[in-house]
């Protein structure tokens, strides 16, 4: 493998963000563009993600790129060349007691923006879904279209994609130096050589803080441990059932191929600090694995006798806000992130790629405005939130 000595934009990570950012950028004609990933494309949060697809969220401009990310996820092969294996189950989100009134806001809200989706009573969930214990649900967000996709083929989607418009793509290239003339980036250096480039993305997912250290700018990012189990779904539950965002016991489920039941424990989410980046379990505890399993089955009964096939752990960037850090540094012309998409980056890669691919070409994106997710909000004293945040 032989680097090229220049490039006109390197890209740094190959996770669903990073390939979708080389695809964008190709597609648009940016010149040349080269991904460098240190391990193999969906390494990183990419590969052990959940692929839940859906839209609801708190906030309009996340509710934005995913709705419009949906449509790629819907039509990839026209999109984007290939499968991302989208299957649609239809998507529940329930939320406790004292945010049902923002939840309903929030519905409305979405539905202004062109998601479809409405509220359903108990008795609704219960006729939809008879094998879920809804007693404890007096009021859910519902969204038939939704579901899941597969974020490697996602991910191999956005790589072949990249390709076949001129990107060049490099696995097993860890960038270990980024370079800054006064205060412009002019290039990266790796164990196999440097590339000089006028443009650098920093798309390294959990690494991004690392990452943006090399160029000498401070993120503001923690790491998230998360931690899935995969059940086999007894014959009395009903399968495929409904992909859900459960946050009465901070679970989420949804089918899996081969009859299984996948169930994120994000009530036992924590922090990992960043000498553990490379060292931490990829496995389900035993501890976890018996609190998710007591959770799903109070959600769905019939769930009982249903068996641990297999479990998971990843780690995901979250920032301050819990909403992705995506611009141009400030502080480094030509360097830009895309990084701290906490648990909800799957789903906004295609819209996130096509935005920040528009504002390193055209200096600004046009496909949804992120300006409320530049870098520097935490300096300036902002945050951004919708306006009815789930407590
Ligand atoms: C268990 C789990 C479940 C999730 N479930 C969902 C879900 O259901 N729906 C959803 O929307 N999101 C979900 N997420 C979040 C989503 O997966 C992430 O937001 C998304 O994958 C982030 O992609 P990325 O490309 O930014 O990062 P990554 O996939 O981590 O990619 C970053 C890449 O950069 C590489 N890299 C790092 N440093 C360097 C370097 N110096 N040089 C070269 N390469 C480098 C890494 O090896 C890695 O491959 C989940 C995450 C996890 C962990």
């Amino acid at each position: 493998m032989v680097l090229p000595k220049t490039a006109d934009n390197v890209v740094i990570g190959g996770g669903v963000i990073g390939t979708s950012i080389a695809f964008h950028l190709a597609r648009m004609g940016a010149g040349t563009v080269v991904l460098l990933e240190r391990k193999q494309l969906a390494a990183g949060s990419t590969g052990m993600s959940s692929g839940l697809v859906r839209m609801h969220y708190d906030n309009p401009l996340e509710a934005k790129v995913a709705l419009k990310s949906f449509d790629t996820f819907r039509h990839f092969d026209e999109i984007v060349g290939g499968e991302c294996g989208f299957v649609r189950t239809g998507f529940l989100r329930t939320v406790k007691a004292h945010n049902i009134e923002t939840l309903k806001a929030n519905v409305t809200v979405l539905q202004h923006l062109g998601v479809n989706t409405w509220l359903v009573s108990r008795d609704e969930i219960r006729e939809m879904a008879p094998y879920l214990n809804a007693d404890d649900v007096p009021l859910a967000a519902y969204e038939p279209d939704s579901g899941y996709a597969d974020p490697h083929l996602t991910t191999m989607g956005f790589a072949n994609a990249a390709r076949r418009h001129g990107a060049r793509i490099f696995q097993g290239v860890e960038v270990i130096g980024i370079e800054v003339n006064g205060s412009r980036v002019t290039g990266v250096q790796t164990l196999q050589g440097r590339i000089a480039t006028p443009v650098v993305i920093n798309a390294a997912g959990p690494w991004g803080a690392l990452v943006a250290a090399l160029a000498g700018v401070r993120l503001d990012l923690t790491v998230m441990y998360h931690q899935v189990a995969v059940v086999e779904a007894p014959p009395e539950v009903p399968w495929p059932h409904l992909t859900i965002i459960d946050r009465l016991y901070r679970i989420y489920l949804r089918p899996e191929t081969g009859r299984l039941t996948l169930v994120g424990a994000s009530h036992d989410n924590s922090t990992i600090g960043t000498d553990q980046l490379d060292t931490y379990s990829e496995s389900l505890t035993y501890e976890t694995r018996n609190r998710v399993l007591e959770r799903l089955c109070s959600r769905i009964p019939g769930m009982e006798t249903g068996a641990v096939h297999k479990g998971h752990a990843g780690i995901y960037g979250s920032s301050r806000d819990k909403h992705a850090l995506l611009g141009s540094a400030p502080s480094v012309k030509g360097f830009y992130c895309a990084v701290g998409f906490s648990g909800h980056g799957f789903k906004e890669a295609p819209i996130a790629g096509q935005a920040m691919a528009e504002l390193i070409v055209n200096g600004r994106a046009e496909v949804v405005d992120i300006t409320p997710l530049r870098l520097a909000r935490f300096e300036e004293g902002e945050s951004y939130q919708g306006p009815y945040p789930y407590e």
